[in-house]
Order: C-alpha cells, then structure tokens, then sequence
C-alpha cells in the first residue's frame, strides 16, 4: 500500500441527529488521525417523529457551521456537507432529497419499514420492539417475507434514486444476534442479496463498508459481510470505508481491519472525494 495512502470517511453522525459532540469535535479528530477528508451526514428531516433526525429548522446552520469548518480548516484537511436520506416506501421518495442540490453528497440508507396505519414507519435496526411489530403487523411473523422484503425495497431506491453512495446494506441483521431470527449463509437469503448487487453494479452506485455496527458492539463484522463485499467486488461495485460514527472517538473505528479486508475480497482501490469529485485511490 501506498505509505502516503490517508484514510477519510463520509458517513458521521453529529449532537444535531442522533450522534454526540460538535462538529468541530469531529474536525479534531480527524487531524489527529491524518484524515485527508471529513463529510458530515446527520440523518435528513424525515415528515414523521422521531428524535434521531436532523430538524428541517437547523438545517441552514448546519449547513452554515460545516461551511465555517471547511473555511477555517482548509489548509489541512477536506470537509464535505452531506446528509443520510431515509428511503420511504410508502411514497417511494428519499427523505431530505430536497436538499441535494446544496450538499457535496448523500447517503442512500434504508432504515424504516411501514409497519401499519396505527403505528406507520418503525425502525428495522433500532428497537428490537419495533422490529418485533414489523415482523408479527406487518408480516404475520414470516421473517423470511420481512427479510424478502428488506432486499427488495433496496433494489427499489437503487433503481429509483440517485445518491453518492449506499449506507449499510445488510443491517437488517443488526438485531440478528446470534442468528435470533435468520441464518444470513442460508441460499435463501443469499438469493435475495444477488439482485440488490446487480442492480448496484447496473446502476454504477457506490457501496460502503460500514464498521458502525462493530462500533457500538451490535455486529461481529461490517455492514456489509465479508461474503458480500466479495461479490460486489466481483461485480466491480466501487466500495469506500466509512465508521457511521455517532461520536468523535470512532471515526476510524476498525478502518485498519476492514480495509485489510476490502483487500482480501480482492478489491484494487477504494473510492472517495478529492478537491469536490469522487477518485479511486489505490489501496494495493
Ligand atoms: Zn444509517
Ligand atoms: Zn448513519
């Protein structure tokens, strides 16, 4: 590997969403790890409740405190605005699209699924309360219908959306621990992985290596599984590493791991942004 080689990552979450710390805490720490970019992509402005997104009120200064960043830190280090877009499936719209056009990029991340008209859009990686009523309201308690169902609504945003790169593809498995619900090696389940990669691959669309579930102690691997970053590799899917930090201190959290790993699945560079465009930097 290049000695030079720098590692950077697009997906932080800050105390604006569901993350902790100030921007500028990020910032820091980025330096301290000779980061050669930093994006920031709190949870877009989704038209429900939930605690855990960006307000569509602080928008503007957030937008405002990342343009001061990049502004005071030029000299040393590339900051990027970016925002994770929620894919609603009753709508079949990204949340907080409408805000595209004045980011550096945007995440594409499937995160809820519409449960019932008593209870609407829950979360699929959150509450394991929430997962349970997805699975018994919506699903009659067929895990292989909600799993079925998780796939394809991601090959739906791929074919539908246009977004800088796709955020954790597998972590409908978050709550999977121990194999509680679904054996994610099972031919099944690999039947319905094989389209979503494809489409991907059709569609030219970045896919993250995400170690955020590592990160906070719910996964055993990344987001997503050695098994399929090999197939995506195969496919010729462009990857980038990112933590999904939701605090400063993890921001390279088992980046040095995983991106050994991005090289066992065969992969020759990893893509990121560089002076506003996406490059691939060569990691062998
Ligand atoms: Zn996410
Ligand atoms: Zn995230």
């Amino acid at each position: 590997m290049d000695k030079t080689y720098r590692f950077s990552n697009f997906h932080t979450h800050c105390y604006l969403d569901d993350g902790q710390e100030s921007l500028e805490a990020y910032v820091l720490k980025a330096l301290s790890l000779n980061f050669n970019a930093l994006g920031f992509s709190c949870h877009a402005p989704v038209p429900f409740d939930d605690e855990g997104h960006l307000r569509s009120e602080d928008f503007d200064s957030y937008l405002k405190t990342i343009y001061e960043l990049k502004a005071a830190y030029k000299d040393r280090i590339e900051i990027y605005a970016g925002l994770e877009l929620d894919y609603l499936e009753q709508s079949n719209e990204m949340a907080g699209s409408e805000y595209a056009d004045r980011l550096d990029f945007t995440i594409g991340s499937l995160h809820v699924m519409y449960c019932n008209d008593e209870f609407g859009y829950l979360s699929i990686d959150y509450r394991p309360e929430d997962f349970e009523k997805i699975l018994d309201c919506r699903f009659s308690g067929n895990i292989k219908d909600m799993v079925s169902h998780f796939w394809h609504l991601q090959t739906l945003m791929v074919e539908q959306h246009r977004f800088s790169f796709f955020g954790h593809c597998d972590a409908i498995k978050k709550l999977n621990e121990g194999n509680r619900y679904f054996n994610a090696q099972e031919a099944w389940y690999q039947e319905l992985v094989a389209p979503f990669l494809q489409s991907l691959a059709r569609n030219h669309v970045r896919m993250e290596v995400n170690t955020g579930g590592l990160a906070r102690g719910k996964t055993n691997e990344t987001y997503p599984s050695n098994s399929i970053i090999r197939q995506a590799v195969a496919l010729g899917i462009p990857l980038l590493l990112s933590s999904d930090a939701h605090q400063s201190e993890t921001l390279d959290f088992y980046f040095q791991q995983a991106h050994d790993e991005i090289i066992q699945a065969g992969a020759k560079s990893l893509d990121t942004l560089y002076h506003g465009l996406w490059i691939k930097r060569p990691i062998v």
